[in-house]
């Protein structure tokens, strides 16, 4: 039965030291009760606590982790809503690139280095392929061999495909300490792949025709001490599949249906790479926890990072960075000074195209509260006046012997004032998109 907030309350420290995030004790419990958040959110908790209150608070869908405990494990599951806008969304879908069994040794090795190399950095947040999806069929040694020579050159957890539970049995069993995820058990094997997952406590994906036949296997899995598992879905059959996988989200989080409370992923591979970035955007806002894809090449990567990274930003948290001054490169008296407001992306364009242009800049960030440049104009957060204090409190003058200062081109009304009323009596008009901002350089700074 489902704890009351106050039956929760009761077995937390009571020292509202704010750690898990909410201002008192009791609104966490009040969250904890509500399934909006996880006990283990508070990291005070006593081991009596725990245990007393741990099955009836548990997540309504359970966190599964695959590869060894560390920086490359993926994590997956524990979602608390069916939309974001209702809190937000927590375990961002891990791509996974799969290695057809097709491929020579060679090849194969070629893909999981380029799976390797395939990292990105956007808004100031690493991002990448964070699982490789080995295909694997007989003979034995040679899947074997196959598994244990990629993960050596792996830097990302595996995923062991193959639909031959003795290849299975082996190959899992050859990397177990890696935690693999099992792919997959279906109404053909399931007694067999169930057993691996249970001797070897990997994580087991699981497939069905229809939401009743994978709870059968589910609680089948349950039965035999499989507790980590992933609902597996054909992709490709899009509008079935996100049927599915909405119905099984719903109840667990809505009906507290243990049967389903586990994480979904999709496999879309295919040939078609627009497509495939298509559907892989299409999943990650509903509502895999793993997408299996065929493409390696940043253009399909890209678009499909970037649409997982804004999904799963919080929604009621605006993205900032630090206001404070930047020193981008090898800085000196002479170099450039620009201000930009302290809203990410804002700030993280204007970092990169900096750095693009290969001249040393100073960025004064000013806080507008995560508002970029217009909005924050608007809604009075940003103002000449808040520009110069801002610079102020940066000692940017002590950086710098000259007085030149270029604001965004979206601002040029600041000019008259800033000259007006600070000891920046030169103010250069920047471009109006950051992407701008190396030409401008270029052409217009002049020590
Ligand atoms: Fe209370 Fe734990 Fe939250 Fe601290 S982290 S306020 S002890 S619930």
């Amino acid at each position: 039965m489902a704890l009351t907030g106050m039956a929760i309350y009761k077995n937390l420290p009571k020292t509202n030291c704010k750690e898990c995030g909410f201002p008192t004790c009791m609104a966490f419990a009040m969250q904890v009760a509500s399934k909006q958040k996880a006990l283990t959110d508070c990291p005070h908790l006593s081991d009596n606590a725990k245990t007393e209150l741990s099955d009836a608070s548990a997540p309504p869908m359970k966190l599964v982790s695959i590869g060894p405990a560390g920086n490359s494990e993926v994590k997956i599951g524990q979602e608390t809503v069916m939309f974001r806008h209702e809190e937000k969304f927590h375990y961002p879908p891990a791509l996974a690139v799969k290695i057809p069994s097709s491929m020579s040794d060679n090849d194969a090795i070629a893909r999981i280095e380029q799976i390797n190399k395939a990292k990105f950095t956007r808004a100031g947040q690493d991002m990448g392929v964070r699982l490789a999806a080995v295909e694997v069929d007989g003979p034995v040694d040679k899947a074997v061999t196959r598994v244990k020579t990629i993960l050596e050159k792996s830097t990302v957890p595996l995923i062991i495909i193959s639909n031959n539970a003795e290849v299975m049995s082996s190959a899992v069993k050859a990397i177990a300490d890696k935690k693999p995820l099992i792919y997959k058990a279906d109404e053909t094997n399931a007694e067999q792949f169930i057993k691996i997952a249970a001797e070897t406590k990997c994580p087991l994906a699981i497939s069905a025709d229809t939401t009743e036949k994978l709870a059968d296997i589910a609680n089948s899995a349950r039965e035999k001490g499989v507790t980590d598992m992933v609902f597996s879905f054909d992709g490709k059959k899009t509008a079935h599949t996100i049927r599915n996988i909405t119905t099984i989200r719903r109840a667990a989080l809505k009906k507290n249906f243990r049967t389903m409370g586990f994480p979904v992923m999709v496999d879309i591979s295919m040939d078609n790479a627009m497509k495939e970035t298509a559907l892989a955007a299409t999943f990650s806002a509903k509502y895999a926890g793993i997408i299996i894809i065929n493409g390696v090449d940043g253009s399909e990567l890209l678009p499909i990072l970037t649409t997982i990274q804004n999904i799963y930003t919080d929604p009621q948290v605006p993205n900032t960075v630090e206001a404070k001054l930047y020193e981008i490169g090898h800085v000196s008296q002479d170099s450039p000074v620009l201000f930009t407001t302290n809203f990410s992306l804002t700030y993280f364009c204007v970092e990169g195209e900096v750095e693009r242009s290969k001249v040393p800049c100073y960025i004064c960030v000013v806080d507008t509260e995560g508002l970029g440049v217009l909005n924050a104009y608007a809604g009075d957060k940003l103002s000449p006046e808040k520009v110069i204090k801002t610079l102020a409190s940066q000692n940017v003058s002590e950086k710098v012997k000259h007085r030149k200062l270029i604001i965004p081109g979206l601002l040029p009304s600041f000019r008259a004032e800033l000259e007006d009323t600070s000891e920046w009596k030169e103010v250069m008009i920047g471009p109006e998109n950051a992407s701008g901002i190396p030409v401008f350089l270029t052409q217009n700074w002049k020590k």
